[in-house]
């Protein structure tokens, strides 16, 4: 029996290794003919309309290829298949049909949970955690959440920070989550600063919540943007929210149960493609009228309703 997969991203070296070393597999050229999944030799950068792909091809799975550090796969979006007893990444990234190139000559079908689990865990440079050490996140957004969005912001003293919103941090690790930072930054994309501009202001942002008794995990950024970006800035990233890639960043360091971690943003892209958990939004200048989170008006209603109703029950 022959699966036909759908070649993305691929190199010609890539596309031969598969051609010569997998005759159960029918490469084709056509997105729309496919029915064993999608194979891509890197999905950190994306050349194609990934949302229009998904929407067509019920089959769609996403594997990364060869020995990278930035691989991941990722199931049907907004499909996500609910496992009760294994409350784990797997849970959002499960799915049958789906390949992975460990090199050139060894392609691996994910069949099976563990297989997938471990696959994607288990990437180069990553440890393997155990099954104990599963935490639940919260990911904050930046911009809007922890400081007031000046636009394009890289420099400390510039930032007006939201610190009301450490009383609703604390909820959180009180009840064990670990905080972390995804924040698109298409400002290095479009040249206005650079990557160590970031970094170091990240730096000193953390160093300014941990005064204020809040530890952040840590902080990702995506500095590409789809249009505008000069060199290789300029990319449709998987990075990019509403991309779940900074996600994946942070769940190749930390163990992270996702469907029980949550999402604070103040923009629509802060939902996340293919993200289990609980999107909150907070009302800021940015229209939400198509949103399907929670929307709160400020960090004392948010407080409120974490206290009084999100973790009651929860230990
Ligand atoms: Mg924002």
């Amino acid at each position: 029996m022959t699966t036909k997969i759908f070649l993305i991203n691929c190199s010609s070296s890539v596309r031969k290794a598969v051609e010569l070393n997998y005759p159960e597999l029918v490469l084709c050229d056509d997105s729309s003919s496919f029915d064993g999944g999608v194979v891509l030799e890197s999905i950190d950068r994306l050349d194609f309309d990934l949302e229009a792909l998904v929407a067509t091809n019920q089959n769609t799975s996403l594997v990364e290829l060869q020995n990278n550090d930035k691989g991941f796969a990722l199931d049907k979006m907004g499909k996500l298949t609910s496992l009760d007893s294994q409350k784990l990444y797997v849970d959002s990234f499960y799915h049958i049909g789906a390949y992975r190139l460990m090199d050139r000559d060894s392609l691996t079908h994910l069949k099976d949970v563990k297989d997938t689990f471990s696959a994607l865990i288990g990437a180069t440079g990553s440890r393997e955690f155990s099954r104990s050490e599963f935490k639940k996140a919260l990911f904050l957004d930046r911009d809007g959440i922890l400081n007031h969005d000046g636009g394009y912001l890289f420099e400390f003293e510039k930032m007006s920070f939201y610190d009301e919103i450490t009383e609703s941090l604390k909820l959180f690790k009180a009840h064990g989550y670990d905080i972390f930072v995804i924040t698109n930054q298409s400002g290095i994309a479009r040249g206005y600063y650079t990557e160590d501009d970031v970094r170091e202001l990240h730096k000193k942002m953390r160093a300014h919540f941990e005064k204020l008794g809040v530890v952040i995990s840590a902080f990702y950024h995506s500095c590409h943007h789809p249009e505008k970006g000069v060199e290789n800035y300029k990319a449709n990233s998987f990075t990019r929210k509403p991309y779940p890639g900074m996600v994946s960043m942070a769940m190749r360091e930390f163990p992270i149960t996702l469907v029980d971690s949550v999402m604070i943003g103040d923009k629509k892209s802060d939902q996340l493609m293919a993200f289990p958990g609980t999107t909150f939004h907070m009302k800021r200048q940015y229209d939400l009228s198509n949103s399907s989170a929670q929307i709160f008006e400020n960090y004392e209603e948010l407080k409120m309703f974490l206290a009084s109703k999100f973790f009651k029950g929860q230990n």
